[in-house]
């Protein structure tokens, strides 16, 4: 194993998914992560769980969104994702909810990594403050002796978070070089609904010969997968919000 891929908050953007499936498919990678966060705010749930449950090689973890649509009360999440998680859960076969019921809540993947939606202390807890990235970068620093790297999802933003700083806004694709004794939080970003201004879709490539990361932003259909999302009837602010990355 030496490349991984790394895909987060999918949230039902069939376009945005398939965009980056093709780039997978056209370059090396021995396995799939995905943060989680399959379903909610777009109209394609039912294609992208599909499409996610049958990557060979895949370790796919629980998101938000994916417990709440699987039944579970969240009384934090806003009113327009509420709504659509009830719409997606009617849509959505019993085995269906059975699958995301049963998807961890993160992992360390191949005594390599963690993989976690939202941070290394509780699955809803947003990286986007320099508080919380120190208390998670301390963790990994104090608490694993080996694992040093934790992939994030849940904020939708593309970033890098190492004892030198926050580093954001990559290239289309840009690779960073890590050093193997530092502890780093990255996010590689949100597939089906960035929210850092940049509405391509996001993903990362760790590759763990080199110990790098490369970033990666895709031009994708945005218009058809705001077409769905009206025609499935969903908050048309869910779907506007996707051609400014916000
Ligand atoms: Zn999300």
């Amino acid at each position: 194993m030496r490349y991984y891929a790394i895909l987060s908050d999918i949230h039902a953007n069939l376009p945005a998914l398939e965009a980056a499936i093709a780039y997978l498919a056209s370059r090396p990678v021995d396995r799939i992560i995905i943060l989680g966060d399959i379903v909610g705010y777009g109209g394609n749930p039912l294609e992208c769980l599909r499409i996610a449950r049958s990557l060979p090689a895949a370790t796919i973890i629980q998101g938000n969104h994916d417990r709440v649509v699987a039944g579970e009360h969240d009384p934090y999440l806003r009113r327009p994702a509420q709504a659509v998680a009830e719409w997606t859960r009617a849509r959505l076969l019993p085995a269906d909810l059975e699958y995301l019921t049963a998807l961890p809540a993160g992992c360390i993947v191949d005594s390599l990594f963690f993989a976690v939606h939202g941070s290394l202390y509780h699955p809803d807890q947003y990286i986007i403050n320099s508080r919380v990235a120190r208390r998670n970068l301390n963790l990994l620093r104090e608490r694993f002796a080996t694992v040093k790297v934790a992939f994030f999802g849940h904020s939708h933003v593309q970033v890098l978070i190492s004892e030198a700083g926050i580093h954001q806004r990559f290239a289309d694709v840009e690779t960073i070089e890590l050093d193997t004794k530092k502890a780093y939080l990255i996010n590689p970003g949100a597939v089906g609904q960035p929210r850092d201004g940049n509405p391509k879709a996001a993903l990362a490539v760790f590759d763990v010969f080199r110990w790098s990361v490369t970033f990666v932003r895709l031009d994708y259909d945005i218009g058809r997968a705001q077409q769905a999302a009206a025609a499935a009837g969903l908050p048309p602010e869910l779907a506007d919000r996707l051609v400014y990355g916000l």
